[in-house]
């Protein structure tokens, strides 16, 4: 029998892909510049190019964090200072809370059946501050982060420090629900938990996988 249920946070409760849209739409139209949606999609080709740069090892995260916002204003031929605008960005990042659809209702609906716990890779101080911005902290009796915990998911330590500290559930007597395939479900599966897969981007399955849900209501059909 399901007694808890973990839940990630970014892709999942919040909408990340939202919080950067509205963090750089602001930051622009606070500096004067007149926001066109079609910025974003410059901004997500360079800083999926520059992602892929790091990742091969050609860029360090320092050098990617200098050069990220430089690159794109030179691209849209708009004169701001880079550097400047790269540290309001992350800033302002670290507190946006937009909440992705349905999370409240599913929150609410869990929170009466399950003992809830949120499940994050992230900084603690500011994934505990974008939970209380968006009014989702009292659903939780904790929120877990790899910031304190020290690893990260899908690595076995970070889900046997919060069965340690959650205490009486077993992991065959959980749920991981999660939008990411090689944190979420990876760690959930690996780790015994049940697990549900927010598939937001209509990819296939996994075998391995239990469930997939294509909206975050959808769970009250399964739990
Ligand atoms: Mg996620």
């Amino acid at each position: 029998m399901i007694k808890a249920v973990f839940i990630d946070i970014d892709g999942t409760l919040l909408d990340f892909e939202a919080c950067v849209e509205e963090s750089m739409r602001l930051g622009l139209i606070e500096r004067g510049i007149d926001y066109k949606p079609e910025m974003l999609d410059t901004f997500h080709s360079i800083n999926d190019g520059l992602w892929r740069d790091l990742e091969k090892g050609k860029l360090t995260f320092e050098r990617l964090l200098e050069i990220r916002w430089k690159t794109v204003f030179e691209a849209l031929g708009i004169e701001l200072d880079g550097p400047e605008f790269e540290r309001y960005f992350r800033a302002r990042l670290h507190e946006s809370a937009i909440p992705m659809e349905g999370s409240y209702d599913t929150l609410k609906y869990l929170s009466g059946k399950y003992r809830l716990f949120a499940a994050s890779n992230g900084p603690h101080e500011q994934q505990v501050k974008r939970m209380e911005k968006a009014g989702m902290k009292e659903f939780f009796e904790e929120i877990f982060t790899s910031g304190k915990i020290g690893a990260e998911k899908p690595s076995a330590d970070f889900f046997e420090y919060c069965f340690n500290s959650a205490g009486e559930i077993k992991p065959e007597e959980s749920v991981m629900l999660g939008d990411s395939l090689t944190s979420d479900m990876r760690g959930g599966a690996d780790f015994g938990m049940e697990t549900i897969w927010l598939n937001l981007k209509n990819e296939e399955k996994p075998e391995w996988v239990d469930f997939e849900i294509k909206s975050l209501v959808e769970v009250k059909n399964i739990l």
